[in-house]
Parts: structure tokens; C-alpha cells; sequence
């Protein structure tokens, strides 16, 4: 098994290297971005480990570039764990992440569970009653018609709708979306909440975006 390793901070990309090595993989290391696309591009490899903060090249600009040409499974590593960069790095056809900084053990079992498991990747479509959204195109409708939506209306739609008929917090929301801390005001929560059924409720007589009141907020249908 071939694994290419992308990781521009010397210490690390030969740690994962030599660690790779070790554990029975051919492991090759590229420090910037545009040797890790060449690589990526030329060579035949059974995984790719990408780094997002690369100079010259960033890790989502490698992953962009590589899936118009390969489906090569790319676990990428993050620097934090904020959901805009995951959803980000799903949607452009990561396959897994992890947030640095991460235990080797774990880097491995995750190679190994993507190895197994093939290029296939997160649902690109949720349907959620007459609601439907397209993960890679990022395009919601509902009923057939086009919801024009901000990224973050998007972000928090897409994490309600993941977790449907789950009662998610507004400091969980506010983490996740926004990556404000618990003791941030979350009254944006709301606000955005309020602007976000307006455009996915209101105008539609079964409404799937519910308070609950003291706890936060819940998407399901109801009848
Ligand atoms: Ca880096």
C-alpha cells in the first residue's frame, strides 16, 4: 500500500513518514503543495494525507485540483476543529479528517478504516421531508424550488438537517457554525435562525424547523 503524505512542517511529515514506514506502508513525503499535486497527479497512490495549511498551494486547492482528475482517498488534517473547514473539505471529496494534534495510533487506525472502506464518500444528497440538499453542489430545495442561501445559513442547515430529530443547543450551533465559544453571546444563534426559516419555512405550510424552548432547536417533520 502506497500513502502520500502532504505536510509542509518538517518535523511532522518525517514523524508520519518514518511512522508509516514502520507500520508497513510505502510512504513518500511532499513539503509544499505543488510537489504534493504532482505527486498526487503522476503516481499511483492508495491514500493521500494532506495537510491544509501548505505554502503556495493550500490543501484545499490540491484536493480541488486532484478530484477533477483522481478519486484517490484523502484523509485531511486540520488545525482546528471547526465544522465550516470539515463541511469544506467534504464537499471538494475529502474522505475523513482529523484535527491536529492528533495521536499516530489514531492517524493509522483511520488510514485503515479508509483503506478498507474504498473512495466512497459522505451522502451527497439529504432529503428531509420535501427539503433537499445537495452537499456538493451546496443548492437546497424544497417543494422543487431553489433556496437561496448564505454560506452560513447554508452551514447551519446542513448540521440541523445531519442531525435531524436531534434537539442541538445554541452553544453546540454556535461552536459548530460559527466556531464561538460556549460563552459567546448566542443570540446569533437566533437571529440566524429566524433568517433561516424565512427562507425554508415560512413560505411552506408544514414547518420543519422547531424551538424547544430552554434547550435550543430541532428540525423534523411534523404532521
Ligand atoms: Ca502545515
Amino acid at each position: 500500500m502506497r500513502i502520500l503524505i502532504v505536510e509542509d512542517e518538517p518535523k511532522t511529515g518525517d514523524y508520519l513518514c518514518k511512522g508509516l514506514a514502520e507500520s508497513g506502508f510505502v510512504a513518500d513525503l511532499a513539503r509544499t503543495g505543488p510537489d504534493g499535486l504532482n505527486l498526487a497527479v503522476e503516481q499511483d497512490y492508495d491514500l493521500i494525507v494532506l495537510d491544509v495549511m501548505l505554502p503556495k498551494m493550500d490543501g484545499w486547492s490540491i484536493l480541488q485540483k486532484l478530484r477533477e482528475k483522481k478519486e484517490t482517498p484523502v484523509l485531511f488534517l486540520t488545525a482546528r476543529d471547526d465544522v465550516a473547514d470539515r463541511v469544506k473539505g467534504l464537499e471538494l471529496g475529502a474522505d475523513d479528517y482529523l484535527v491536529k494534534p492528533f495521536a499516530f495510533a489514531e492517524l493509522l487506525a483511520r488510514i485503515r478504516t479508509l483503506l478498507r472502506r474504498g473512495p466512497v464518500r459522505e451522502a451527497e444528497t439529504i432529503h428531509l421531508a420535501d427539503l433537499e440538499i445537495d452537499v456538493l453542489k451546496r443548492r437546497v430545495t424544497r417543494d422543487g424550488a431553489r433556496l437561496d442561501l448564505t454560506a452560513k445559513e447554508f452551514a447551519l442547515l446542513h448540521l440541523l438537517v445531519k442531525r435531524q430529530g436531534e434537539v442541538l443547543s445554541r452553544s453546540l450551533i454556535a461552536s459548530q457554525v460559527w466556531d464561538m465559544n460556549f460563552d459567546s453571546d448566542t443570540n446569533v444563534v437566533d437571529v440566524a435562525i429566524r433568517r433561516l426559516r424565512a427562507k425554508v419555512d415560512d413560505p411552506f405550510p408544514n414547518k420543519l424547523v422547531h424551538t424547544v424552548r430552554g434547550m435550543g432547536y430541532l428540525v423534523e417533520e411534523r404532521n
